[in-house]
């Protein structure tokens, strides 16, 4: 078990100020630049800590050359359940609402194509120094077949091949399935748990085979305060933690017996200012309430000034289009997908973009403020942005090494 070492914030707050944010934003960024880091929550989670442990990268981006640590591959838009909380809209018809500009790579199958797509864009990524990648969706990354009939298990094991890390975000119905070299190679998983919508998936029966000697499995559930698509209106906060208590006591005992290392709660990102900090309250309270593995995890939105989180973990999605970051459907101009408005470029065009970035490392995204209100990486970007200026550099002692360091 993992002790609960704070750690210190990672950016300077004493110039700190809320120029630009409204009144909701305020109050968010406040609870960010107080927040304390548990160490696991740092470990499991991208809360910025390993990028101090990555020197390559730092001295690249103060060359101002982009670094790739990993990232993130969400090779198809299809998922077998539809959970009314989940991050991207539509999934199973993709690219069909009407508000969503159609563009020729919205018009195009939904999963990535093995040969043509990914594998040269993991070449590229290497060659920018990729270490590790994580599979999510989107869809349920499990479900990936092409054209040609690559699945996700011919993924896993091409990118063990080329001796990358390579971890799992999916919704656990189908790894009981998944053949034992492949589950056994991925160095974690993290299955999300929605056990109110689809009681007869997730119950203390749902089939999690027990992780390798060198994986870690996690659980994570999101707390939101319209748990069920039935509810119309939000629940408040004691009701809400009444709702949630027997459903992650029940899902912790699950997580001991399948040898899980944490269960992730999340407050919903959707939600914004008060609420948000209520549904973080929750969190918290059933952290405290039930211990053992659960790990309330901290994130509060706050757009940060600059975004250069594509430099170091991009985000190649199954539209064929790469992306920042994996976080920025939660902006309500981004329709609850993958729009292409937030794209740095597409798959087939990442290396020249990557080249023509270097010596002019701009921000990803021209107005944060107005695209990108709910971004989640504050600090990440705010750290990227202090490397590439030079106001921040290797860490000389280098920090403690910590485990997933390469999945930043
Ligand atoms: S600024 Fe926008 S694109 Fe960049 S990390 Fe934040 S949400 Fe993602």
């Amino acid at each position: 078990m993992f002790k609960y070492q704070a750690l210190s914030l990672l950016y300077m707050t004493t110039a700190d100020n809320f120029e630009g944010l409204n009144a909701e934003q305020v109050l968010e960024a406040k609870a960010l630049a107080k927040r304390i880091i548990p160490l696991r929550e740092a470990q499991f989670t991208s809360t910025g800590h390993k990028l101090d442990q990555h020197p390559d990268m730092i001295r690249d981006l103060s060359n101002k050359r982009p670094h790739i640590v990993s990232a993130h591959i969400m090779p198809t838009d299809i998922c077998n359940l539809a959970c009314s909380f989940c991050s991207v809209a539509d999934r199973n018809s993709p690219y069909q609402k009407t508000s969503v500009v159609h563009s020729d790579e919205y018009k195009r199958a939904p999963f990535l194509d093995m040969e043509t797509e990914i594998i040269p864009a993991v070449q590229t990524l290497k060659k920018w120094g990729l270490q590790a990648i994580i599979f999510s969706g989107g869809g349920e990354p499990t479900f990936y077949k092409d054209k040609k009939g690559h699945n996700f298990a011919d993924l896993v094991r091409y990118m063990k091949g080329e001796n990358l890390e390579v971890a799992l975000i999916n919704n656990g119905t189908r790894l009981g399935e998944m053949p034992k070299d492949v589950y056994e190679a991925l160095e974690w998983i993290r299955v999300s748990w929605y056990p109110f919508e689809y009681p007869g998936v997730y119950n203390k029966d749902l089939n999690i085979p027990k992780p390798g000697p060198n994986s870690t499995l996690g659980y994570s559930l999101v707390v939101t305060d319209k748990p069920h698509k039935d509810f119309h209106m939000p629940l408040e906060e004691d009701p809400l933690f009444g709702y949630y208590v027997d459903a992650v006591k029940m899902i912790n005992e699950h997580g001991k017996k399948a040898g899980a290392e944490y269960i992730r709660l999340v407050p919903d990102c959707h939600v914004a200012g008060e609420q948000h900090l209520m549904l973080h309250r929750v969190a918290q309270a059933l952290q405290d309430e039930i211990g053992e593995l659960v790990l309330y995890q901290q994130k509060f939105h706050r757009p940060p000034k600059q975004c250069f989180n594509g430099y170091v973990r991009p985000v190649i999605y199954a539209n064929g289009l790469v992306f920042p970051c994996d976080s920025l459907i939660l902006n309500d101009s981004s329709d609850r997908r993958f729009h292409p408005k937030y794209a740095m470029t597409d798959i087939k065009n990442l290396d020249s973009y990557l080249e023509g970035s270097v010596g002019n490392l701009k921000s990803l995204i021209s107005n944060t403020n107005s695209m990108c209100p709910k971004c989640v990486f504050y600090e990440n970007n705010t750290l990227m942005g202090q490397y590439i200026s030079g106001e921040r550099g290797v860490p000389n002692p280098a920090p403690e090494p910590m485990i997933h360091k390469n999945f930043v």
